[in-house]
């Protein structure tokens, strides 16, 4: 099963109130997102856990620097394309 869900990894560690979670599995995908170690820039949407479908994973993201493979903290988005 492809389906196992991860409620108990990372998660909980608990950066926002049950109330104010909110999904942002649908927010935009065309960020600009700047490197903070090698300076580069690129478009797409920094990996983020959804808090509200914590279980759900979308390989588009960008859990690393797309030029010098730089852990997502180093990862900025510096302006929202619309
Ligand atoms: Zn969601
Ligand atoms: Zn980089």
């Amino acid at each position: 099963m492809e389906f196992q869900k991860q409620y108990n990894s990372n998660y909980n560690l608990g950066t926002a109130p049950d109330r104010v979670k909110f999904c942002i599995c649908e927010r935009s995908r065309e960020n600009v997102i700047v490197c903070s170690r090698c300076k580069q820039s690129f478009v797409g949407r920094i990996s983020q856990r959804c808090p509200k479908h914590p279980e759900v994973t979308f390989l588009m993201d960008a859990r690393q620097c797309a030029f010098c493979g730089a852990h997502a903290n180093f990862l900025q988005v510096s302006e929202t394309k619309r």
